[in-house]
């Protein structure tokens, strides 16, 4: 097989995973030439080129090297790699990407009396992760069936093809509308960057190591604001105790004042209002809460 010189991720080709991810590869830089409908978009500034597939594919996808990278949820990746056997290649979590949070949870009739997991002790739990499952009531000792189904997996025990279910939770209304509750959490979800144990050693291994570091740098800077402020020396102290968070602020010299100081800081999140009259009362002025847009460290 010829070796490919150009990088290829897969992604899911349209889901809740598609938007978000592309967003995140284009602040990373990347763009792709329009064919959202096909399987391959050609990559346009960078080497590097998508393909768009079922969220399912994409573990087996980078085990079988027909792409370098994936993006999918944990939840995904991690039943791929219980359930497939140890021929297929190690995969790993390059980094998380924070989007697609969901959990893997275990939920019962509302009207159960859950005592914890003795009490599915003999019951059928329906579930599309068999693996995962079949770990956690392994870890706790509990002999239950397990019912693998595709999809609709809420209505199993309405239907009476299962007593409990094990299925993704975002926020819980699904559960609800069926009567059901969640038990325990399984799993804490989220979308990764997932990828080989052994990165490529050429041309696309640079392109990857480079990917990742933009990468970091989006994830860093993602909820990060730079706050500017003119303050006196006399009030620096009582200011800097008040900033949020993030590393030390950096000081700047203001022309011809030499009382003055403006000062620069990161802040790991939001800077409230409230957190900026604070400051202000501090003895602040001229106050600039800016978002930043890149960050290479
Ligand atoms: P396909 O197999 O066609 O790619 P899908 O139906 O398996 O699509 P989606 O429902 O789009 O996939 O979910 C993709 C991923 O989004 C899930 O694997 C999970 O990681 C994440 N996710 C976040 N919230 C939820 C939720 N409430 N229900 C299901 N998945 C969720
Ligand atoms: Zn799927």
């Amino acid at each position: 097989m010829k070796q490919r010189d150009r990088l290829r991720i897969a992604m899911q080709k349209s889901g809740r995973l598609t938007e978000p991810a592309l967003e995140l590869l284009n602040r990373c830089g990347l763009s792709f030439r329009q064919s959202r409908d096909k399987l391959f978009c050609f990559g346009e500034g960078e080497p590097v080129d998508l393909l768009l597939v079922r969220d399912d594919d994409i573990p087996g996808l980078i085990a079988q090297g027909v792409c370098d990278l994936g993006i999918v949820g944990r939840n995904v990746l991690d039943e791929f790699r219980l359930t497939t056997g140890r021929e297929a290649a190690p995969l790993v979590e390059l980094r998380p990407l924070g989007f697609g949070r969901c959990r893997l949870s275990i939920a019962v009739p509302q009207e159960l009396d859950y005592q914890g997991p003795q009490t599915l002790e003999g019951e059928r739990i329906a579930t599309s992760y068999p693996g995962l499952l079949g770990e956690w009531l392994r870890t706790h000792a509990v002999n239950a069936g397990v019912v693998t189904l595709s999809g609709s997996v809420e209505i199993a025990p309405k239907l009476g093809t299962a007593d409990a279910i094990c299925d993704l939770v975002q926020s819980g209304g699904t559960l609800v509308a069926n009567q059901l509750r969640e038990a325990e959490v399984l799993l804490e979800s989220e979308a990764v960057l997932a990828g080989p144990l052994a990165l490529p050693i050429d041309e696309r291994g640079d392109m990857l190591e480079l990917l990742l570091k933009r990468l970091d740098g989006v994830i860093q800077v993602r909820e990060s604001r730079l706050l500017l402020l003119q303050t006196s020396r006399s009030s620096l102290e009582a200011i800097t105790r008040l900033l949020p968070g993030g590393p030390q602020p950096t000081l700047l010299a203001v022309a011809g004042q030499p009382d003055q100081l403006m000062l620069q800081a990161l802040c790991a999140g939001e800077v409230s209002w409230r957190q900026l009259e604070e400051i202000k009362k501090a003895g602040a002025r001229e106050m600039y809460v800016l978002p930043v847009e890149k960050m290479l460290a």
